[in-house]
């Protein structure tokens, strides 16, 4: 049989990589528009890393992460998420000490090694944006607005929602006194639980709550305990409530939002579409105030989330908002087999090619196939290089969308004619 992509792994052919790399062109602009600059990560990092960071009871560590021993006999993961790698670059290159602020985004294929299902794949792409340094509420917000502006910017504006849910801090009256609430309650209804939510009750209580089985009823039982926060963390969370309108966006709330992860503290948010099915988020994130120390770092806050690519570029075609990929814009062609009209031709591509998109070079084959294959391709114009004009110094420019419109121009005018063209 011949040779095939491993299960899991899919090639991105045209025109998926071209809306691809659109939607990722669209999200660095807005990226770099709020200050974010982007961080270039390895794939590959010592395994210990993700249990460090992303924490042991969670999925992605327990049954996901893609782990691999190099010739040495070290233990290495496919990188399952970006924030770790980012957490221990900014600690590795002393990014702290540079003074205010560091806003990086990540852009790249993140891995899991769960058994491949139907539109879940092992290796997929996130785009992330994390920031370092600044403890206020404000920053949760713009790296919140960033996200939305980038949704929007691809053409989903009204049509996701921006989930929000406090998660409160270490201090034992916060979190702390919530978790072993929610944990004696939980006791009392673990019968009722799913086998996942019982094996991690007492190591993680709070995962019961989006547990995809546990969450809704839970939800629905009026006797969950709620998070009562610290007065920092309500105030803080009452700085985001106010200031995330103030940038045009509105919000739920949703007690029930814990996300996946071990490292969030205060703010957790998660964007959901329709389009894709209401369990899976398109992007979501928070506030990690805690990780960076708990790496060895310095106390420092941070703030940060990630975006689904594929997620987002299925609820794009659910929306009917997929760009078009692009067309060429001018096709070129030789009438006939001759090295000078040939010659000729190529040197018109190049030039042309400063201003648009051209396609050609079909040399060899009938000016009919030429033309069948500039109208598959969608070409907008054809320029044909023919004997009798090239003799008066001229070519024929075709136009593709009007049938049967065409004129001859002068060879050394075809460049200011295509451009002119392109601009009526
Ligand atoms: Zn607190
Ligand atoms: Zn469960």
């Amino acid at each position: 049989m011949a040779l095939q992509s491993v299960k899991g792994f899919k090639d991105i052919l045209p025109p998926e990589s071209e809306r691809t790399a659109a939607f990722e062109a669209l999200a660095r602009g807005v990226l770099e528009s709020f200050g974010f600059r982007e961080l270039r990560l390895p794939v590959v990092e010592a395994q210990e890393l993700f249990v460090k960071a992303t924490g042991e009871t969670t999925d992605i560590v327990e049954k996901e992460m893609f782990v691999l021993t190099d010739a040495g006999g070290r233990n290495l993961a496919l990188r399952p998420e970006g924030t770790p790698g980012a957490v221990r670059a900014f600690l590795q290159h002393n990014l702290n000490l540079q003074g205010g602020r560091t806003k990086l985004y990540y852009i790249g294929s993140m891995f899991r090694a769960e058994r491949p299902q139907a539109g879940r794949f092992r290796e997929f792409e996130q785009i992330g944006a994390e920031a370092f340094g600044n403890g206020h509420p404000s920053a949760d917000v713009e790296t919140i607005l960033a996200l939305a502006r980038i949704l929007d910017g691809a053409g989903l504006k009204g049509r996701y929602t921006v989930h929000l849910n406090n998660l409160g801090c270490e201090r034992p009256e916060c979190r702390p006194a919530y978790r072993a609430k929610l944990l004696e309650f939980l006791r009392s209804v673990a019968d009722t639980l799913c086998e996942n939510c019982k094996r991690r009750l007492e190591r993680n209580p709070l995962r019961a709550l989006d547990c995809k089985g546990d969450g809704p009823k839970l939800k629905a039982n009026p006797a969950t305990p709620q998070l009562a926060p610290c007065a920092e963390c309500h105030a803080h969370f009452e700085t985001v409530k106010t200031l995330l309108p103030a940038g045009g966006l509105a919000f739920e709330l949703d007690p029930n939002l814990v996300r996946g992860l071990d490292y969030y503290t205060r703010t957790v948010f998660e964007l959901r579409s329709a389009d894709v099915g209401s369990q899976d988020a398109l992007a979501g994130g928070g506030r990690y105030d805690g990780l960076i120390k708990s790496m060895g770092g310095p106390d420092v806050p941070a703030t940060g989330w990630a975006l689904g690519v594929e997620r987002v570029l299925m609820a794009l075609k659910a929306a009917g908002s997929i760009a078009a990929p692009p067309h060429p814009e001018v096709y070129v062609a030789v009438q006939a087999e001759s090295p000078e009209l040939e010659k000729a031709a190529f040197t018109a591509m190049q030039s042309l090619r400063d201003f648009c998109r051209v396609e050609g070079a079909l040399f060899g084959h009938s000016l009919k196939s030429q033309m069948r294959e500039a109208d598959r391709l969608g070409a907008t114009f054809a320029v044909i290089f023919g004997p009798s004009e090239f003799s008066e110094g001229k070519c024929t420019v075709k136009d593709l969308r009007a049938k049967d419109q065409q004129s001859q121009t002068a060879i050394a005018e075809l460049a200011k004619e295509i451009r002119s063209r392109l601009n009526a």
